[in-house]
């Protein structure tokens, strides 16, 4: 059962294209379909739903986007699935390419099989759903009556992204 906030955000998570982008053009695809989302800020990422979008296969060809319609335009973040978790990207204010891996952790289920749970390092919760933008919590970590410019970013510059500032720098 649902609670109601879990439904209004339910409703409020716009959406999301399943559309391949290479990896240089990240951000630069745009997004095959999108609704649009009311004057809430709050994103989620719902771990059933990358399945469902089939986002979760490792290996595969292009990075797929979630992609939001706010107020403020077009959020973008690609989702690389990896054996052991998710690895976030998105493009920072300057267009530098930003990280953020979520692990799984596993727990059995009743017919022998494996459920797969999202663990931000540092919070003691497994959750099916992430919330924020600057960082991807469970949603007691995060906290809904935080709006998203008082969460500590937690995205970090890949690596590629860092040399090429160095050597401009
Ligand atoms: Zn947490």
């Amino acid at each position: 059962m649902q609670s109601d906030t879990e439904q209004r955000l339910e409703r409020n998570r716009s959406v999301i294209a399943n559309n391949p982008i290479d990896f240089e053009n990240f951000g630069m695809a745009r997004p095959r379909s999108y609704a649009t989302s009311t004057t809430e800020e709050i994103r989620s990422i719902d771990l059933a739903d990358l399945r469902r979008w089939r986002m979760l296969t490792p290996g595969r060809t292009g990075i797929p986007a979630i992609t939001w319609c706010t107020g403020h335009g077009i959020d973008q973040l690609g989702v690389i699935a990896q054996r052991d978790g998710v690895l976030f990207v998105r493009r920072d204010g300057e267009g530098y390419l930003e990280k953020l891996f979520i692990p799984f952790v596993f727990t059995p289920t009743k017919f022998g099989g494996q459920r797969a749970w999202f663990r931000y390092p540092g919070c003691r919760q497994s959750c099916r759903i992430l919330y924020g933008v600057n960082s991807l919590r469970c949603r007691k970590c995060w906290g809904l009556k935080y709006q998203s410019q008082y969460e500590a970013p937690a995205f970090r510059l890949l690596e590629r992204a860092r040399k090429v500032r160095r050597r401009l720098g």
